[in-house]
This record gives C-alpha cells, structure tokens and sequence, in this order.
C-alpha cells in the first residue's frame, strides 16, 4: 500500500469540530487508496497551559517529569482523533510515543530521534488497520522515560515517520496555506511560494519561521522526504500548499527568497575586557559549558592592537543569545571573572532587541545584497546592533520596536510580492 504520513498543528486540532475536519482529509486519502499516519499534535494553547503548570510548580523542575506533563496534551487527540476516524467508519488505532516505540535521546526537553521501528505499526496496518494516529513531540528515552522533541516538535515527528515509512509525501497541515517569503501575520505583502528549497527552509526556520521545526527540515533534506506545507482549513488537493524540495526542482529562483525574525533574542555586552590571546576562549567556553547558544558575536577592534608593546589593551565584546538563556550566560560570565578567568568593568543585557535576516540561496552568486539590505533599513533610520551572515542569509540585530518595520522595508526592497 502506498503510504502518507499527515500531521495537523495546534489550531488544526483545537477542538471536537476541528478534530472532525481533519478528520475528513484523512478519510479523502484512505478513499484514494493510501495508508496513512497521522501524527498530531496538541489542542492549540494546550502545551502552553502544561508548561505554565510545571513552571509553576517548581522553578528549577526536573526535567523527566516537565517531559511526562508536557507531551500529556498529543496522547488526548491522538486518541481523539482515533476515535472520530472510527466514528467515520476507518479502522484507526492511536499511539503514544513509548507503544511504537519511537526511540529518543536522553536530552529531555531537546530528544533526538534513535530509532522508529516499525514492526508494532506495520503489524497493525497487515491486520487491516487503515490509520495510525500517533502523538507527536514525544518519544521514550533508553531509560524508558517520556522525552519531548522541543517546542514544535511534531514536525519533526512528522518527518521521521514518513522517512521511517518510506511515506510517499510528509504533508503538513497549519493555519496557514504554506510557506510564505514572510510570517503572513506580519506583513499583509507577504506571497505564498510553490516550492522552496530545502536549505533556504533550514535557515528561515533556524532564524525563527516558526512554520516548521528547524530539526524537521533537517531530517527531510537528509532522508529525502518529499515535504509539503498546507492548510487544514481549505479544501486542497495534490497541488496545494508549498513543496520544500531540492534546489535543483526550482525553476526561477530570486535572490533573496523570504525574511525571517526573531523576538526571542537578548544581546549581553562585556565592557573593558582585556585584548589578548585567548580572552574569546574564556568567554565562550563558559558559556558553551552552561548550555548557552551563543548566536551573533562581535568584538570591537580596540584602540591599539595587541602586542607586546601594548599588553594593557583593552576591548569590549557583544554577543546573543536566546532570551531564556540570559540568566545563565550572565551567571557563566560572573562565574568566570570571580576565578579571575576573565575580566571586565561591566555587563550590560539588552532583551529589548530583534533579529531580522534575509535568505536566499541566489546570494552565493551576487554581489550586494547587504548593501540593499542596510540601505533599506538606514532609510527607515533603523539602526543596526549586531550584523552576521552566512553564505544564504544576512541577520540583524536591531531594537525590537522596529522589528515589524524592518521586516516591511526588507520585504519592500528585495521586491518578495512580486513572483
Ligand atoms: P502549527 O500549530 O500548525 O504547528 P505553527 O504556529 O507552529 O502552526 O506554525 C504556523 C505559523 O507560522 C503561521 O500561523 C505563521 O504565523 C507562522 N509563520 C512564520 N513565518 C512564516 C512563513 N514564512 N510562512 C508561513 N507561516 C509563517
Ligand atoms: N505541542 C507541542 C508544542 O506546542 C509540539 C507541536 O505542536 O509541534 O510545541
Ligand atoms: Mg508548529
């Protein structure tokens, strides 16, 4: 039988009638002929809400049983969604993530996929089993605890079964009608693409396109696995949405292909630091050892190079952050200079700021594309915190209350409206 695997998001399956649409653009595909997998994840608002519980709970909790709270809220609709799908007459069975067994990491809150082995899901569809409706987001560690993928996570289930299942298409249903060249709930211009490559994907969702997990893009470009973005609350058909495929199936490429933003930054800035071989060593190892993913990093050129003639030179040094990282880099950092591994007069956070980036595999190969891009915000006087940039993409850090605009005036100038 050829096989599909369907995943639904939050807002697809917030409630009973939601759950029942859904439902419906399974059965079309049953009707066609496939098996399918769906993979759901949790009624809209409801990992929030279990996440609030376990905060609330304890500030520094355990995070096994953060993970046995939070991946609760995909075992209701996966058993919901059975059950409709049974209503309808399709012979559906739910799972959880520890019945596959969809083998994790250890890395609770962060797990990585090990292994999906098929047998337990296979058996059933051999005994005419049409559906099985598995929970995203979880998985069993090899202590054979409940993990979770991180948040968004189920996208990422998502494409490992259908890699897993040698799934024919990995089809993604959301709120919106696929991949746009910006988050359509900011910019009223932003333009629904047919297809975009796999590697431009990767960094818009690393850069913060909460479309799709980063990791599920990752696992797709690896394993191959046709990918496609669409809506749950329109009719579609095998032409709907946006296929994430190779470059090379991509016709008419532009330069720059979407912009991406951040509100989840924070930059930290050491004052006074002394300029000499091997201060950046000690301040990023600390902050490597506390976990931190250090982002964006400048370090200003200080007023005399270093050289034995001038050891007393000093420098200051700025880098991001995720927000939610702030407190321990500050304590990485204040942990160092006690022991005297590094020194500085001050260190400044700034939470207030974003990070706005434009991607687009065409920049291998033209010249100029920053120039635009800080031409562009220099006219709406926006100013610049922090640039970096890789071969496809060039980031920003800016104050985060001209977020909104920068993204316009980005979108305006690399002309995305237009196809
Ligand atoms: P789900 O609950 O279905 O997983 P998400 O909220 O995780 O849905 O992802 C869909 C949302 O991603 C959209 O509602 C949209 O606001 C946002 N988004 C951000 N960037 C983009 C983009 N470039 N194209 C489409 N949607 C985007
Ligand atoms: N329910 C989880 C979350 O909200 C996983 C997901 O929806 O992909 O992050
Ligand atoms: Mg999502």
């Amino acid at each position: 039988m050829p096989l599909l695997v369907m995943k639904f998001g939050g807002t697809s399956v917030a409630d009973l009638a939601r759950i029942e649409n859904a439902a419906k653009k399974v059965q079309k595909e049953v009707e066609r002929g496939y098996d399918v997998i769906v993979i759901v994840s949790a009624m809209s608002g409801e990992t929030n809400k279990l996440v609030g519980y376990v905060e609330g709970t304890s500030k520094l909790y355990d995070a096994r049983e953060y993970d046995a709270v939070v991946a609760s809220g995909e075992n209701v609709t996966a058993g919901l969604m059975a059950l409709r799908l049974q209503e309808m007459g399709i012979p559906a069975r739910s799972w959880q993530g520890w019945q596959v067994p969809i083998q994790t990491t250890a890395q609770h809150g962060s797990a990585r996929f090990v292994d999906i082995p098929r047998a337990n899901i296979d058996a059933k569809f051999a005994e005419g089993f049409k559906v099985a409706v598995v929970a995203g987001f979880q998985g069993i560690s090899p202590e054979g605890r409940i993990t979770t993928l991180g948040r968004g996570g189920s996208d990422t289930t998502a494409v490992a079964f259908a890699a897993a299942f040698g799934a024919e298409r990995c089809d993604i249903y959301t709120d919106v009608d696929g991949v746009y060249t910006t988050d359509p709930r900011v910019s009223s211009k932003a333009r629904k693409l047919d297809k975009i490559a796999f590697e431009e994907m990767l960094e818009l969702a690393s850069l913060g396109a909460k479309v799709l997990q980063t990791r599920s893009v990752e696992l797709a470009m690896r394993y191959k696995v046709r990918l496609r973005v669409l809506s749950s609350f329109e009719d579609t058909d095998e032409t709907s949405g946006t296929l994430v495929c190779d470059e090379e199936e991509i016709m008419e490429s532009k330069v720059v292909s979407g912009v991406a933003f951040s509100r989840e930054e924070a930059k930290i800035t050491l004052f006074t630091i002394e300029d000499r071989p091997g201060v950046a060593s000690a301040i990023f190892g600390p902050l490597a050892d506390a976990g931190v993913n250090v982002d964006m990093i400048v370090q200003n050129i200080s007023e005399k190079d270093y050289d034995d003639a001038h050891p007393g030179a000093v420098t200051d040094m700025t880098f991001s952050c995720p927000i939610n990282q702030v407190e321990r880099a500050k304590k990485a950092m204040e942990d160092a200079k006690a022991t005297g591994l590094i020194g500085y007069d001050e260190l400044i956070v700034d939470t207030d700021v974003a990070k706005v980036s434009v991607v687009g595999i065409g920049m291998r190969s033209h010249a100029g594309v920053a120039a635009k891009m800080f031409n562009a915000l220099a006219a709406e006087g926006i100013n610049i915190k922090v640039i970096s940039t890789s071969e496809i993409k060039i980031s920003v850090l800016i104050d985060r209350k001209y977020m909104e605009l920068a993204v316009q005036a980005l979108h305006d100038a690399f002309e995305l409206e237009k196809a």
